[in-house]
């Protein structure tokens, strides 16, 4: 079946709504996704590192390789750039494997001008409040990359309709159930199904 291609899927957020430790929580559940690793400006965080978390480049870097079209998608968020590498996914889907991007909404946009049968899936907080606890709770930001965070939230909620799927994060094994659900169901997809059991497909039709 070397015809098999993978699946692009897409998630988005706003910065808290949990998108990181739901993706993370089903990758364990579903070990067959392969997490595209982002390339970034941001500086890490206390316990990210590089190629696990992020591929953390200079600004310069990141602006050389946007001329050269390393990107599948690239983005400026809170003041920082996040790109994807478009042949590391290329190569991954090439080779039969699901693929995550964790993405901003532009980056989203770009993926379905690209890739128009990628699955895309929206992360919503269950309330302000909510957001904004968890933001705070996490407690890896300063007070005032919190605020820019949650001013540029509505920016991002505006595009939740864009989406093919929005999660609620209220209650977390919930939200985690469908997201899960989500990708159990695309890889049941017909036009899937038809072409990785073309030989049963065939047997079931032939005259007995
Ligand atoms: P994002 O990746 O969307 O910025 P994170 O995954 O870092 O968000 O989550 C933000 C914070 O909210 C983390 O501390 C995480 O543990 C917490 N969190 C995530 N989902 C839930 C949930 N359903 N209920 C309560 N807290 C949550």
């Amino acid at each position: 079946m070397a015809d098999m291609v993978g699946t692009l899927f897409i998630v988005a957020a706003p910065s808290g709504a949990g998108k990181s430790t739901l993706v993370n929580a089903l990758l364990a559940r579903e070990p067959d996704i392969s997490l595209s690793i982002s390339h970034t400006t941001r500086p890490p965080r206390p316990g990210e590192e590089y190629g696990r978390h992020y591929y953390f480049v200079e600004r310069g870097e990141f602006e050389r390789e946007v001329a050269e079209d390393v990107f599948l998608e690239h983005a400026e968020v809170h003041g920082n750039f996040y790109g994807t590498s478009r042949r590391t996914v290329q190569d991954l889907l090439q080779r039969g494997r699901d693929v995550l991007l964790e993405i901003d909404w532009q980056g989203a946009a770009q993926i379905r001008k690209a890739k128009p049968d990628c699955v895309s899936v929206f992360i919503l907080p269950p309330s302000r409040m909510e957001l904004e606890r968890r933001l705070r709770g996490r407690g890896s930001d300063s007070a005032e990359v919190i605020e820019r965070r949650l001013r540029n939230s509505r920016g991002e909620i505006a595009h939740a309709h864009e989406f093919d799927y929005i999660i609620v994060n209220d209650r977390f094994e919930d939200a985690l159930d469908g997201l899960q659900a989500i990708v159990r169901a695309v890889r049941q997809r017909s036009g899937l199904q038809c072409r990785r059991h073309e030989a049963l497909i065939r047997e079931l039709l032939a005259d007995a």
